[in-house]
């Protein structure tokens, strides 16, 4: 469904990405790691079509810099830190949100019978409809996380961009967040592709990875072959590995408290 051929993209004269080429195909996880700085958030923001590059990057046959904003929406929807919206929207309107991309005029068009339906399905599908009413301002960090998965649903996207929260939340929030998201790529014509800063969350959802260092593709391959690759010590700098030990003890106690 998506395929970069020799993507590259600057900041003024810095070259961030470059020549990055990679596809993605329906109901794959396909998860993209590398150090800080390494121009993750950057590639997800060019294929979100939020920033210029030049090569080619297309989504279902079409130059994603040549489709309008509200086309490239309904195929499309980025997913990126929770703490972007912080006003005294109800978890309703939040989500409705989501369907405005869809709207046939202006910036706020009427809302129809059907998103209606839509935003109460999903609601219902993250556990929220009881307490639509409430402001997203009195909502817990899992509670929050849910809403704007909810309004990401809303849009009735193909392919969701996830660009993992990196303020800590909860363990058990960004599993149940991995969750939900694994059970809806396995829907016909879905596909995620996310920006892990943890390598253990990355190993357990991810069914292929891309090791991203200084913009370029330094490895790319099914997620237990990448693990096991000398190269990811090399570019993280730390013996991944053992790193990743340590920090599997706090997923599986996290896993039994969830
Ligand atoms: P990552 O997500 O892997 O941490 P980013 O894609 O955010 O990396 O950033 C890649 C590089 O681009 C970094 O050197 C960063 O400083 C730079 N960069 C990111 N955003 C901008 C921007 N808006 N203007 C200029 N440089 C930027």
């Amino acid at each position: 469904m998506l395929e970069l051929k020799d993507v590259s993209c600057s900041y003024d004269q810095l070259r961030v990405l470059k020549d990055i080429s990679f596809s993605l195909k329906e109901n794959e996880i396909v998860c993209i790691i590398g150090p800080n700085g390494c121009g993750k958030t950057t590639l997800l923001k060019a294929i979100a079509g939020l920033l210029p590059y030049t090569g080619s990057i297309k989504f279902h046959g079409s130059e994603i810099q040549d489709l309008k904003r509200k086309d490239l929406a309904k195929g499309i929807a980025f997913m990126s830190q929770i703490s972007e919206m912080y006003f005294e929207y109800s978890i309703y309107e939040t989500v409705m949100l989501g369907r405005y991309l869809h709207g046939k005029k202006g910036l706020l068009p009427a809302v129809g019978k059907e998103d209606e339906k839509i935003v109460e399905r999903v609601l219902r599908d993250v556990e929220l409809w009881q307490e639509k009413d409430k402001p997203i301002t009195q909502l817990s960090g899992g509670q929050l996380q849910r809403v704007f998965l909810a309004r990401t649903f809303a849009q009735e996207p193909k392919l969701i961009l996830l660009d993992e929260p990196t303020n800590h939340l909860d363990l058990k929030y960004q599993l149940e967040l991995m969750q939900r998201l694994e059970k809806w790529s396995k829907e016909k014509g879905h596909a995620v592709l996310g920006v892990f800063h943890d390598l253990n969350l990355a190993m357990q959802f991810a069914e292929r990875i891309i090791l991203l260092d200084q913009g370029e593709i330094a490895l790319e391959g099914e997620t237990q072959r990448v693990l096991q690759d000398q190269t990811l010590t090399k570019v993280f700098g730390v013996d991944v590995l053992n790193y990743m030990q340590g920090s599997l003890n706090k997923w599986v106690s996290s896993k039994e408290r969830a």
